[in-house]
């Protein structure tokens, strides 16, 4: 990833940009020149049906699927670092008979400790500090297995933000969790982006919470067919299009 030093529009925090991106698997196009900005602090939705190469994009990103085109990224003052990306990936199927508790996921992915040896206290309270950004204390020694759509994905927007990262990229995380849990989660990383001054790029078919929460919807087909506010997007000949939809559903 090319890191830029600031100029332009964005005045703080971290901004990523995405030009001519494409990517071919085989003789496959899965995605045909995409550009995009992720400014400062915005939550964008990146929204298409299946198949349209929303969570390659992701992968793209993640620099975990080659690709063609330029994927730079800016923070302010530090012109030589990489970003910190956090990542909640799609659906990870836990087995509700699996002992791993949600200590032990954290101890995992923080401690050198061998997982034999236990977890030291120092530890377990910097389990619960993360826990706390997610209000996610109390699920400390539940099983991953046992948990709710809504609380397993709060769990691991609490690993992803361990460290707290400049763009948080979350692939599907609303899709297994019930409306309450929907209002939960999007309004935690509400508070998230702007208490952390971080960028989220999400991927989700949940459009109705998109026009209280994002500030761009991006909708992909393998190429980008449209980008703007949600009302604009999700209002849109080419939104009704690629849905299938006689109306729209604004
Ligand atoms: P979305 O997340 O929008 O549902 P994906 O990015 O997962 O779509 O996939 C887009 C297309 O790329 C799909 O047709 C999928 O089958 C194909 N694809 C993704 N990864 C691979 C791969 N490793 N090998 C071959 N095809 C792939
Ligand atoms: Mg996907």
């Amino acid at each position: 990833m090319n890191i830029f030093s600031h100029g332009g529009s964005c005045g703080h925090s971290c901004c990523l940009r995405i030009q001519g991106l494409s990517v071919k698997i085989g003789s496959d196009t899965i995605l045909d020149h995409i550009d995009l900005h992720v400014h400062c602090g915005e939550l964008i939705a990146l929204i298409g049906p299946n198949g349209a190469g929303k969570s390659t994009l992701l992968k793209a990103i993640l620099g975990q699927q080659e690709f063609d085109g330029v994927i730079s990224f800016a923070v302010p003052g530090q012109r030589s670092r990489s970003p910190k990306i956090g990542y909640v990936p799609q659906s990870p199927g836990f087995d509700p008979g699996d002992p791993v508790t949600v200590a032990d996921l954290f101890a995992c992915c923080m401690s050198k400790r061998p997982a034999f040896l236990g977890i030291s206290k120092a530890m377990r309270n910097q389990i619960l500090t993360c826990l706390e950004r997610v209000q996610g204390e109390d699920l400390i020694d539940k099983r991953v297995g046992t948990l709710s759509g809504g609380e397993l994905q709060r769990v691991l927007l609490a690993l992803a933000l361990e460290p707290i990262p400049n763009i948080l990229i979350l692939d599907e995380p609303l899709s297994g969790v019930d409306v309450d849990g929907i209002e939960t989660l999007m309004d935690m990383l509400d508070d998230i982006r702007k208490n952390y001054d971080l960028s989220i790029l999400m991927t989700t078919h949940d459009f109705a919470s998109l026009p209280r929460y994002a500030d761009q919807v991006a909708l992909i087909d393998r190429s980008l067919v449209s980008v703007g506010t949600p009302v604009e997007v999700l209002g849109s000949d080419a939104f009704r299009k690629v849905f299938n939809r006689k109306g729209g559903i604004l």
